[in-house]
């Protein structure tokens, strides 16, 4: 068993009801339990178009392989209507593999530690919120400029 986390956003349609739903299907994938779930974010769109976008980290302990479970999110992503247009276009919902386990995964498909997560607030954020010991005093910080509110 492993403890992965993974983010999620989106920032078209019913967003807040969008992560509600993916939160719902993460909890019923296989061989999976849904261990947290952090407060939904607010956030502006950092290398991304399109309205605020909201977010949030679950944590999972799986036993689900790192590439099975991309699948398994792409396929939550499918369910949910995402279409990609063009590089970081607005997204009706984004899961990422951000930390599985204290593996480090580099192919093509799949870089875990999720290679952008120490520079968006709205990973970082809500990632402390479930698992302080993941995240840095100085990673805060490194962020504190973008704007971000939690809403619960
Ligand atoms: P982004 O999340 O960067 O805005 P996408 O969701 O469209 O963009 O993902 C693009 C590709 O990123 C996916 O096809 C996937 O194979 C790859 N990828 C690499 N590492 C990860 C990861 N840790 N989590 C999710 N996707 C990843
Ligand atoms: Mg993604």
């Amino acid at each position: 068993m492993t403890i992965a986390f993974i983010g999620l956003g989106a920032n078209l349609g019913d967003a807040p009801a969008a992560l509600r739903t993916a939160l719902q299907a993460l909890a019923a994938l296989p061989e999976t339990q849904l261990l947290r779930t952090s407060p939904l974010y607010r956030s502006a769109p950092v290398d991304a178009t399109g309205p605020d976008f909201y977010n949030a980290v679950a944590a999972l302990q799986t036993r689900l392989a790192p590439l099975a479970l991309l699948r398994a999110l792409q396929a939550i992503e499918q369910a949910a209507g995402r279409e990609r247009p063009y590089r970081n276009a607005p997204r009706t919902l984004d899961l990422d593999v951000l930390l599985y386990g204290d593996e480090r995964i580099a192919t093509p498909e799949l870089t875990v530690p999720h290679p952008r997560m120490g520079e968006r607030a709205f990973v970082l954020r809500p990632l402390a919120d479930i698992a302080p010991e993941r995240v840095s005093a100085a990673q805060l910080a490194a962020v504190a400029g973008q704007r971000i509110e939690v809403l619960n």
